[in-house]
């Protein structure tokens, strides 16, 4: 099966096999550079990749990560970063919770999440220079909405939590609280994405819609935080309530609410904005990579923790009920955007070399590196260029290597 080719430049030859899941003609190594297939497994094993998230190859798809998952450009040395700074961002939550200080509390729960992502774009720069405009569109527009409509919708849900006789989770006011509050909130969170998709000259990419959608839905949830927790300020809510009970709020307000917005919404722009070619790849499950199944998930969750939040439980089950709705939230946006990266590539051809970001190997630039793996897609623009190859004798040579 193997055959030698001369490389694109002046370079040595290159071993090529023919995919045999694809059919292209690609550099004999791990990974099939065109449809990232995995080469050395066989079968649905190897296509699908389950065990080798196209985002970050040496995770599997089915972990739960928040950094891997809401940050999928990170290179592979600023993943310990962000890490860093997401449990500083928790930490600081429990220490303003416990000096039982409002307005840092507040401060921290609304900002935390938007501010991380923010870092986010401004550490790979996903639109390439031009990520300015459209990141302060969506940010500004997600926190007009949000703020509106923490005030028409907030002040159902006020009338819902109300104790009154004969009220239950299927009265009409707390079917407007439960289904219509979240669901309305989750489809304004995708206005900002769909205007920045107009928006947005030039060719555009899945994984920039996933950044545009959560940061639409951002700063969404981060005007209906300050909306929901500035009655904190004078109320009292942090001496007349209990710890846990504080606790349980900020968690809610200020981890679970913009995470699993960002992520459905991202899921939802990332299935929206991708353009997924004919070609066809034997990873399957096209369906998986729908707007609509992205949306309807978004959906249930939102509408699903809207119930919850209104059914009187206690503190504990809340958060509980939370974390795994976050947990399946994760996975799922990890599976949407794994199939995406899998059917969205399109580019079959071997170019030039260049060090892969991911592994550092030295590859030919293809949609997926043949070495690690990882989608072409899921690596920032500014890294993608790397022209080193002048300086190592050979493909596949780890960098350190060649010296
Ligand atoms: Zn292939
Ligand atoms: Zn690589």
């Amino acid at each position: 099966m193997s055959e030698m080719t001369s490389s694109p430049v002046d370079l040595p030859v290159l071993a090529t096999v023919v995919c045999p899941y694809c059919a292209v003609v690609v550099p004999d190594s791990r990974f099939c550079g065109a449809c990232g297939a995995h080469l050395v497994h066989s079968g649905l094993r190897a296509s699908q990749r389950l065990h080798s998230y196209a985002a970050f190859p040496d995770e599997p798809v089915f972990r739960i990560s928040v950094v891997t998952s809401l940050f999928p450009h990170l290179s592979h040395r600023a993943k310990a970063p962000f890490r860093v700074g997401f449990a500083v961002f928790l930490v600081l939550l429990l220490i303003f919770a416990l000096a039982g200080t409002a307005a840092p509390l507040i401060a921290v729960s609304a900002l935390g999440v938007p501010l991380l992502f923010l870092l986010y774009i401004w550490e790979v720069d996903p639109y390439e220079g031009s990520f300015l405009p459209t990141t302060f569109v969506c940010l500004l527009l997600g926190v007009g909405l949000g703020a509106g409509w923490a005030i028409i919708g907030g002040s159902e849900v006020d009338k819902a939590l109300l104790p009154s006789l004969g009220s239950g989770l299927t009265s009409g006011s707390s079917l407007v609280a439960a289904v219509a509050v979240p669901a309305i909130g989750q489809l304004l969170m995708c206005v900002p994405m769909i205007i920045a998709r107009r928006m947005q000259r030039g060719p555009v990419e899945s994984l920039d819609g996933f950044v545009a959608g959560a940061t639409g839905a951002l700063g969404f949830t981060l005007a209906a935080t300050i909306d929901l927790m500035s009655p904190w300020l004078s109320n009292g809510q942090l001496t007349h309530e209990g710890f846990l009970s504080n606790v349980t709020q900020v968690i809610l307000r200020g981890v679970s609410l913009p995470l699993i917005s960002a992520m459905a919404t991202g899921f939802i722009g990332m299935a929206f904005w991708a353009k997924l070619g004919g070609r066809a790849t034997s990873a399957r499950a096209k369906w998986l990579t729908s707007p609509g199944i992205a949306l309807l998930l978004a959906l249930i969750v939102q509408v699903g923790l809207g119930f919850t939040d209104i059914a009187a439980l206690s503190d504990a089950v809340l958060v509980g009920i939370h974390i795994v709705a976050l947990g399946v939230l994760i996975l799922a946006t990890r599976v949407g955007m794994h199939y995406v990266l899998l059917h969205e590539a399109l580019d079959v051809t071997i170019g030039a070399p260049r060090v892969c970001a991911n592994c550092t190997h030295l590859v030919p630039t293809m949609a997926f590196c043949p070495q690690c793996g990882v989608a072409g897609r899921a690596v920032a623009r500014p890294h993608r260029h790397h022209a080193t190859w002048p300086l190592i004798d050979g493909f596949m040579t780890p960098q350190g290597d060649s010296t």
